[in-house]
């Protein structure tokens, strides 16, 4: 492990005094947590980490301000967007600075089909000013979308509502062009595009700050959003990826819930459905309803039970995406504590057999949990499967057999950008660390390549360097 270098906290908070500084001590709390609680294995390993102060620049002039400093003072530095991240993304492993970009939240230009904006940006405002702007909107969002901001979506995120129609982040054209500032005695600004972006694109800010995004925009629209039913799950399967399939729908998003997830988890669609339904949530372009309508009519063993622009509920169930991606699991967590989840991909063409086969192998113990998304051009799934947790030995058991049985596991109970990934070093993330964070400052801990480069993967990475658990009688 590369030699950590003591923090001098006090002399960088006097040299930030004149920033806009968080004194205090529960906001200081709030600002060191994110959603790491969603995994039961790293909730007993990072509840107590704490940021020793927090700091809200207001531009990038004032980022590179609290780099230097921090450079200065070798005080660890970890960057906070809106703290939704689900990985420990944003815990400050060794406390330090919590550098919040709340106040960079400007749209700095939009025009149809592209936007220019600061990283602190909230998603739904961004599209709030895009639409007004041009009548356009990001192409894909998570979620939670209505908090998270674009800067920590680049930095954590992997992609979400839209992808069924525009594939992930990673994927070519999703980024047009980020600007970034390194951690060094000089930081410096770069600019990058083309293969270059995969430097700090989902790096979790370990070896650059992103001030400044350039990102592709679609048409806007007023989504129509619907939930289906059927007794079947592999009708469920089969109408999410029809759906996806058709060249003349537009959807944003195609979620399938196994049965009885509509029941046991979605409140407001408790009296529309039964314990045994399987349901396939949607949002479709208006002018594609119609058509939504027609395939719907080829098939008995599918019904529609909530179409938004048409609907005698009495009470709004609210948005679909809000039932997808992530949330499925925020819903199941607020009515059983024990539920955790898995991050699975299913790639084409033998998704839909992999999937039955995984049921098969473990019945009630797993939920299935599915968004349709667009892998280099074909449909496939990925899975958030939930998980009735047991014990960390379980967990991994059940990794170990999806894994075996060809299914690709992004452990969501990991805070390792490489254990969180494809279980390897991502050497054009690490060469650029090692240039642009050479004391190692840049989120700590996150990049088992710069931190421990022998590591197996055998175990769970314990990053030497984390604030230690506070000892019984502490
Ligand atoms: P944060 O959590 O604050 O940060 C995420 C990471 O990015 C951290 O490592 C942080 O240090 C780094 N970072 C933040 N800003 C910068 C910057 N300017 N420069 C460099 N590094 C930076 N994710 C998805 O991809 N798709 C989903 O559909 C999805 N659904 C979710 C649903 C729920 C209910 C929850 C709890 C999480 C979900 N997530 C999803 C995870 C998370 O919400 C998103 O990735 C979100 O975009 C993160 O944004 P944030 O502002 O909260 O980032």
């Amino acid at each position: 492990m590369t030699t950590l270098p003591t923090p001098d906290i006090a002399a960088a908070k006097a040299a930030l005094a004149h920033l806009d500084i968080e004194e205090n001590e529960n906001a200081i709390k709030r600002a060191s947590r994110d959603f790491f609680w969603y995994s039961p294995v790293l909730k007993t390993r990072m509840d107590h980490l704490l940021a020793d102060f927090v700091v809200r620049p207001k531009s990038e002039a004032e980022v590179i301000e609290v780099l230097k400093t921090c450079y200065a003072y070798d005080v660890p530095v970890t960057t906070r967007g809106a703290g939704t991240g689900n990985y420990g993304q944003a815990m400050p492993m060794r406390g330090g600075c919590v550098m919040h970009l709340v106040h960079m939240n400007k749209v700095i230009s939009c025009a149809p089909g592209r936007v220019i904006v600061e990283p602190g940006c909230v998603l739904k405002d961004l599209d709030a000013h895009c639409i007004g702007a041009c009548g356009y909107e990001s192409r894909m969002m998570p979620s939670t979308w209505a908090t998270a901001t674009v800067g920590g979506f680049v930095a954590g995120g992997s992609g979400g509502v839209g992808s069924v129609t525009w594939g992930q982040l990673r994927d070519l054209g999703n980024i047009i062009r980020l600007r970034v500032v390194t951690m060094e005695e000089e930081p410096r600004i770069l600019e990058f595009r083309g293969e270059e972006l995969a430097r700090v694109s989902h790096g979790y800010g370990t070896n650059g700050i992103i001030t400044e995004l350039e990102l592709p925009l679609a048409p806007a629209y007023d989504w129509v959003h619907c939930f289906i039913t059927t007794k079947d799950f592999g009708a469920a399967m089969a109408c999410a990826e029809d759906l996806a399939n058709e060249d003349g729908i537009l959807l944003k998003l195609a979620s399938v819930f196994e049965a009885p997830t509509a029941k046991a988890y979605f409140k407001r669609m408790e009296a529309y459905v039964e314990e045994d339904d399987h349901m396939v949530g949607l949002m479709v372009a208006p002018h594609a309803m119609d058509a939504l309508i027609t395939y719907l009519g080829r098939r008995d063993d599918l019904s529609l039970i909530y179409r938004s622009d048409d609907n005698d509920w009495p009470r709004s169930p609210g948005v679909a995406f809000e039932y997808g991606w992530n949330h499925t699991t925020l819903r199941a967590l607020k009515v059983n504590p024990e539920i955790t989840y898995l991050q699975v991909r299913y790639g084409f063409p033998d998704h839909k057999e992999l999937i039955e086969k995984i049921r098969a192998a473990f019945g009630d113990e797993l939920i299935q949990h599915l968004e349709a998304i667009r892998m280099n051009g074909k449909v496939a799934f990925a899975g958030l499967t939930m998980v009735k947790f047991t014990t960390e030995e379980r967990l991994d058991e059940i990794i170990r057999i999806h894994e075996e049985a060809g299914a690709l596991i992004f452990n969501p109970h990991r805070y390792t950008l490489e254990e969180g990934g494809r279980q390897h070093s991502d050497e054009r993330q690490l060469s650029f660390k090692k240039e642009a964070d050479p004391k190692g400052l840049l989120n700590p801990g996150k990049m088992i390549s710069f931190e421990t480069p022998d590591f197996d993967f055998k175990d769970i990475y314990a990053y030497p360097g984390m604030t230690p658990l506070p000892t019984e009688d502490a």
